[in-house]
């Protein structure tokens, strides 16, 4: 692991054992997160973001399981510290905001009163030092002192997710990890939080991981993407190469379906087929019966990942 990684994650395999049979959802995924960072993980519905997003953070809901590989944060190796060593690592060290606020934040509490708990049970400030601190994040979510004792049913969605950002910093974590924080809200409100996302990520100097289905959306605000297919990486490369020059063919499919405002008569394209079954995933490699590109070994031999300058691939056409 290079040093001014945050994270670095090897060859890791989360599946789900279901009656129907074993969900491969994260099937040998390696990639390394940088000291401020910005990673964007996409891929379609069913591709293992959010259950990759989890198991960092082992928290994989039963019947999911780590079954391999290896989880290194700032060094030193995570993959298999028990509950109580983890809870240390978490909201303190990475922190997690999800696509639905509510799941996170207590009906029943005012913002303020939840943000004041977390930093006086976490950071053992005094009261009135946590109510300044809680002022202060509300402030810099674009949150004014007048609404620190509303309830989170009193807020809109966007403003319940501007106080989920506030708790996830709250503790000052090396890493976020956000998995489609913005997917339920409308586009203006969307645009203005992952706006606020990476302003603070540069401010802070935290890394972030974003989650998100919407490949458009990601290569707005991040340094690198990490393409999720089938439980695969398939694609991990600098935004601009990949908005310039996608190696992966899935990854030339993806951005097929973005709306481009400069072509006037373009064509928008959703990819052919399905996404494979994890449980039955197709030989060879799992992308070849929607790839436009497949040849006869992609249909018997899985893809190795390539290392293509500062760039990665799991494809055939490279090796
Ligand atoms: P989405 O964008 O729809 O959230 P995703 O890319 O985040 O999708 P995951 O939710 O990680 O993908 O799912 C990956 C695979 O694991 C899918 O096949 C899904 O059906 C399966 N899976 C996820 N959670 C569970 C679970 N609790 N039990 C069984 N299978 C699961
Ligand atoms: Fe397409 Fe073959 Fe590459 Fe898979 S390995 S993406 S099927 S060319």
């Amino acid at each position: 692991m290079n040093r001014s990684n945050v994270l670095s994650i090897e060859n890791l395999k989360t599946y789900y054992f279901t009656r129907r049979g074993v969900v491969r959802a994260v099937d040998g995924v390696t990639f390394n997160v940088g000291k401020s960072e910005f990673i964007g993980l996409v891929g379609e519905s069913g591709s293992g973001k959010s259950t990759l997003g989890l198991s960092i953070l082992k928290i994989i809901p039963p019947p999911g399981k780590l079954v391999g590989g290896k989880i290194m944060f700032n060094g030193k190796e995570i993959t298999h510290l028990n509950d109580k060593e983890m809870r240390n690592v978490r909201g303190k060290h990475i922190s997690m905001v999800f696509q639905d606020p509510m799941t996170s934040l207590d009906p029943l509490m005012r913002i303020g009163d939840q943000l004041i708990e977390t930093l006086t049970v976490h950071q053992k400030l005094s009261h009135e030092e946590a109510k300044k601190k809680a002022v202060r994040l509300l402030q810099s979510v674009g949150i004014s002192e007048d609404r620190i004792k509303a309830y989170p049913h009193q807020l809109s969605g966007g403003m319940r997710q501007r106080v989920m950002i506030a708790m996830a910093i709250s503790l000052n974590p090396e890493l976020i990890i956000a998995d489609e924080p913005t997917t339920a809200l409308d586009v203006i409100v969307q645009d203005q939080i992952l706006k606020l996302f990476r302003n603070l990520q540069r401010k802070l100097g935290m890394s972030v991981i974003l989650i998100s289905h919407d490949i458009a959306l990601e290569l707005e605000v991040v340094d690198k993407v990490a393409v999720l297919y089938g439980g695969w990486l398939v694609e991990f490369s600098p935004a601009e190469k990949i908005a310039s020059d996608p190696l992966h063919p899935y990854t030339k499919e993806l951005l097929k379906a973005i709306p481009n405002v400069l072509l006037d008569d373009q064509k928008l394209v959703s990819i052919p087929g399905n996404p494979p079954d994890l449980i039955n995933p197709p030989k060879g490699c799992r992308f070849h019966p929607r790839c436009p590109q497949a040849m006869e070994k992609c249909r018997k031999e899985e893809p190795c990942t390539i290392q293509v300058k500062d760039r990665l691939v799991k494809c055939h056409l490279f090796t």
